[in-house]
């Protein structure tokens, strides 16, 4: 039976309504939640994923605002420009957009955001929360994996979790995440001896490596829910057919746009997992909506008891 298709795209589309009525309980109050976003330069990639950002906010009813220094900002003027955001009461979130030019000291500007509007959750402030069971500001790729596990009613407690890939990003918190829910977690990475073996243990496989299609049918237990964080974008034919020869729908944008985006998951694990998110509309659609989240749950931690307590989010 093929693997039931965990549906990211309408998961993230719940958070954001569930956001949104948080929002508006909040404007009752007198508080709007605001972020701001600083892309550096003029990366294609990243102006798609702050327009995808500011879109969001947009329709959940969150402020926000873009702060576009040139490819050429120092790590000082960025250290001023992150200083004045932390300084300014109507933000409660503050997302530096990577990867950052490489004249610029990432960890510094990183480091300089103030952990309670650190809606990235990369500041080793809220790396300890997380680390500690403690609350804080969760990173979002991960924190949208988790949600796709709650909310697709699939049990963490007491599985084999198995996380490939252990960037501070989306791996190690993702396996803390995992383990904090009571999962038995095994972390793997590009030095783990016979890397199949190991991930057929998993009753949970979380693949976040960069590398498309490199989970296999031979990498998952029959039965498995395999989440494919990974978007990888092919452009070779030779690369597309070993992923996808056969799939004529692929084929057809493949002809049309030249690439395609993949996961990290071979399309044929779809035929022994029990459950898989697909690429597109995985666990990506996820990542946005947990931004939402992010800043909505940094504005009622900074603002304290000026909002009245909200349900759920
Ligand atoms: P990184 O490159 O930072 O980390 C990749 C990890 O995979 C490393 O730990 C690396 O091991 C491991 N790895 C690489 N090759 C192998 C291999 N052959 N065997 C086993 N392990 C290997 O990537 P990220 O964590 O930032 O991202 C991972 C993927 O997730 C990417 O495709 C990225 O585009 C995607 N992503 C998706 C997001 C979304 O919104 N859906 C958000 C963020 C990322 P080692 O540590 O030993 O080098």
């Amino acid at each position: 039976m093929p693997a039931r298709i965990l549906d990211g795209t309408s998961i993230a589309n719940e958070i954001r309504s569930e956001v949104a009525a948080e929002v508006k309980k909040m404007a009752a109050a007198g508080v709007r939640p605001g972020l701001a976003v600083v892309l550096v330069g003029h990366n294609p990639a990243s102006e798609i994923y702050v327009r995808g950002k500011v879109k969001a906010c947009e329709d959940v009813g969150v402020y926000s605002e873009e702060h576009t220094p040139p490819e050429t900002a120092t790590t000082a003027e960025l250290l001023a420009l992150v200083d004045n955001l932390n300084r300014r009461d109507e933000i409660d979130g503050i997302l530096v957009q990577l990867p950052l030019p490489l004249q610029v000291d990432s960890k510094q500007v990183l480091m300089a955001v103030d952990p309670m509007k650190d809606v990235d959750g990369f500041h080793p402030v809220n790396v300890g929360f997380l680390s500690t069971q403690r609350p804080g500001l969760v990173p979002c790729t991960p924190a949208g994996v988790i949600e796709i596990l709650k909310r697709s009613q699939i049990p963490v407690a007491g599985q084999e979790a198995v996380v490939v890939g252990r960037s501070d990003i989306v791996g190690k918190p993702a396996a803390m995440l995992l383990m904090n829910a009571n999962a038995t977690v095994t972390v793997c990475h590009s030095k783990t001896h016979d890397l199949p073996g190991v991930c057929r243990r998993a009753n949970i496989l979380v693949a976040a490596i960069g590398r498309a299609g490199m989970v296999t049918r031979d990498f998952v237990k029959p039965g498995a829910t395999v989440i494919d964080v990974g978007m990888n974008k092919v452009t070779d034919p030779a690369e597309f057919q070993r992923l996808f020869a056969g799939n004529s729908k692929r084929e057809q944008t493949f002809r049309m746009k030249g690439s395609t985006l993949v996961g990290d998951v071979h399309p044929e694990v779809a035929e022994v997992a029990g459950a898989l998110t697909p690429v597109p509309g995985g666990v990506g659609p996820l990542t946005i909506a947990m931004l939402m989240y992010n800043t909505v749950k940094a504005a009622k931690m900074r603002r304290g008891n000026r909002v009245p307590e909200l349900s759920r989010v």
